[in-house]
């Protein structure tokens, strides 16, 4: 036993009379036997002696030598499984989908390109706050990490007029600035778009959520809205879109009802939704 040992026992027996001397010898003794052991793992530390983890070792037959063999060997097959799996992910299209996106994001008037798009926005959000119907938001990490906050159109929130509708849309010298999503872009992302030639994208009529294509005629109203002429309805009072017509101005989805009138199908899609295409208007 020790002097830290005894010193312990004798302020324990000075906090209390009541305790026994039978029971402050007994912990005593425990305290004892615990720095005992404890002064003995270090000796056994600091002389290099056998420890726990050497005993370990030799029930192992393994030397220390050969541990670093083994982890060696691990991180040289984790690196090898973790190449192959990111190489089968690319390949199964996982990788691909969470860097590009499954669907590339609508673009505003003037983005059509994707790939000069891409190349020259800088996702500073002049073309969303320039937009004076709401028509532009940001696309999310769902349309994969590389399109994350560059401009989409949203036509569930708002629609383009192509700014037609901007009160006192002159520049001050009087001159028409145009698209204001196009003239605000500072690094041409958004190039000069012509809405008689060019579309956002086309209008696309979808039959299992259209309400005139479950009922007859119950519903037309893109037909009778959409500011460029470009949806008729067919003899059976079903709508059909006028591609050469359509600029992809979004009127038509973000009237159309079939989301109230249908919300029992939980469908996220609406009767007409204007779908990205590559390429001018045919
Ligand atoms: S052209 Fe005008 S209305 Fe259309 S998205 Fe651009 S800013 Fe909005
Ligand atoms: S069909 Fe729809 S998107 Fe196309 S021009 Fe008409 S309202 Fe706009
Ligand atoms: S507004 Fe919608 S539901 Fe109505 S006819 Fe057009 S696409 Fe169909």
């Amino acid at each position: 036993m020790n002097t830290s040992s005894d010193e312990k026992r004798a302020g324990k027996k000075e906090a209390s009379d009541d305790i026994t001397p039978q029971a402050v010898d007994d912990a005593g003794a425990n305290d004892a036997d615990a720095s005992d052991i404890a002064d003995a793992a270090t000796s056994r530390f600091a002389s290099g002696g056998s420890s726990a983890s050497d005993n370990l070792q030799q029930a192992s037959g393994l030397d220390g030598k050969q541990h670093t063999g083994i982890s060696r060997s691990i991180s040289r097959r984790a690196l090898i499984y973790g190449t192959a799996g990111i190489a089968a992910l690319f390949a199964l299209g996982g990788g691909l989908r969470l860097t590009f996106g499954a669907v590339v994001p609508l673009r505003p008037p003037g983005g059509q390109n994707e790939a000069e798009f891409a190349a020259r926005c800088i996702k500073c959000d002049r073309c969303r706050s320039a937009c004076h119907l709401g028509a532009i938001g940001v696309a999310s990490v769902n349309n994969g990490l590389l399109n994350a906050r560059t401009p989409t159109m949203q036509f569930r929130r708002g629609y383009c007029d192509f700014c037609a509708g901007v009160p006192d849309h002159r520049a001050v010298d009087g001159t028409d600035p145009g698209l204001l999503c196009v003239a605000n872009c500072p690094t041409g992302a958004l190039m000069p778009f012509d809405k008689a030639a060019e579309w956002i994208a086309p209008a696309v009529i979808d039959a299992e959520e259209c309400v005139a294509f479950k009922t007859r005629g119950a519903c037309g109203i893109c037909a009778d809205r959409c500011p460029f002429e470009a949806i008729s309805l067919d003899t059976n009072l079903r709508p059909v879109v006028n591609e050469d017509k359509c600029n992809g101005c979004g009127y038509c989805e973000f009237i159309c009802p079939s989301n109230s009138y249908r919300s029992y199908s939980g469908s996220n899609r609406r009767g007409v939704n204007v779908e990205r295409r590559e390429g001018r208007r045919p």
